[in-house]
């Protein structure tokens, strides 16, 4: 038997054999070859110890009495991600075919050669170490794909691919949806006194505040350069007005030190609020939250404004 290598470590493997002599043996084997291992003497034991254990791959006889092997592989194979390895005698019963198409990993033939049933297990493992980090590598590239680098919120991609989600969920149940935009104030006069990654450390913090402001539902994204917005689902206007305004304070309160051993600065925002309104285009909903928040700046900064589609008319 060779060295335990790498790929061995962690491996939960379950054997499936109402042969408890085959079992044993097994057992004894595939703990040598440094897995860790449990058995079941049915198909049914088997079912029940998957429910709550980590087994990465189960090595199962076809012949079981009760339910038996290719209808375990299919079981588990519709309910977990687990590989399955068959085992069965030379009698032509039971074909490679049907076990492959069952969603079995592998197939070896009884007697067992250990040395073989060891190579193919390794290979069963390696597969799927490969397959597990294609997920997490798509995962991340999932998440990379929505998030804005600097401040961690979502982008504005995310942003209108969630926003057309909620009007249509909107839409259909007749519930409010609210949507702020926020946009920082004089925030070309703190870059120019203090550098462009002062600033960025501001957008970073202000990330941080909008983020601890939200309730469950909501959700906030880097719009632009240093505009915000934040979907309110289940929210009307009003609603929305005071989330607003507890982000206005909350940032108003923040202290910033651009310079070593120099003042305190404080930044502002200026907010604007708006609810969907029945069928409109997205568009036309997140003009209206921007005109919103252009109030706010004419009005002085610093401040929430809401807007309906009948204050346009
Ligand atoms: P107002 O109150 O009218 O919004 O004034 P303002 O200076 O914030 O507005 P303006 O649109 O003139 O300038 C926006 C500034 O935001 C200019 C730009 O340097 C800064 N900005 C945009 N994106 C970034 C960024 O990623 N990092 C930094 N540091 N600054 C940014
Ligand atoms: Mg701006
Ligand atoms: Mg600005």
């Amino acid at each position: 038997m060779g060295e335990v290598s790498q790929s061995t470590i962690d491996a939960h493997i379950l054997i499936v054999d109402d042969d408890a002599e085959i079992r044993d043996s097994m057992h004894e084997f595939v703990k040598l070859a440094g897995y860790s291992s449990s058995t079941a003497a049915s198909a049914e034991e088997a079912l029940d110890m998957l429910k709550d254990s980590n087994i990465d791959v189960v090595i199962t006889d076809i012949m079981l009495p009760g339910m038996d092997g290719l209808d375990l592989t299919d079981r588990i194979r519709k309910r977990f991600e687990i590989d399955v390895i068959v085992m069965t005698g030379y009698s032509g019963d039971y074909s490679y075919e049907e076990a492959i198409s069952k969603g079995a990993s592998d197939f070896v033939f009884k007697p067992v050669r250990f040395e073989e049933l060891l190579l193919r297990l390794r290979r069963v493992l390696k597969e799927r170490r490969l397959t597990q980090e294609r997920i997490h590598m798509l995962e991340k590239l999932k998440r990379l794909s929505i998030t804005d680098g600097l401040t961690k919120l979502y982008n504005s991609r995310y942003f209108y691919n969630q926003l057309k989600i909620e009007i249509d969920r909107t839409t259909r149940y007749q519930r409010p949806l609210s949507l702020l935009l926020l946009d920082i104030d004089r925030f070309k006069e703190y870059n120019d006194q203090h550098g462009h990654l002062e600033g960025d450390k501001v957008l970073v913090r202000l990330g941080q505040v909008i983020k601890s402001c939200l309730r469950k539902m909501d959700s906030a994204y880097r719009y632009g350069g240093e505009e915000f917005t934040i979907i309110l689902p289940e929210t009307e206007c009003d609603e929305a007005a005071t989330v607003a305004e507890r982000i206005r304070v909350a940032v108003a309160e923040e202290s910033f030190y651009p310079e070593k051993d120099g003042p305190t600065v404080f930044i502002s925002i200026s907010l604007g609020v708006t609810e969907y309104e029945w069928q409109e285009e997205i568009a036309a909903f997140v003009q209206r939250a921007d005109k919103a928040m252009y109030q706010s700046k004419q009005a002085g900064r610093n401040r929430v404004s809401c807007l309906f589609r009948s204050d346009l008319r």
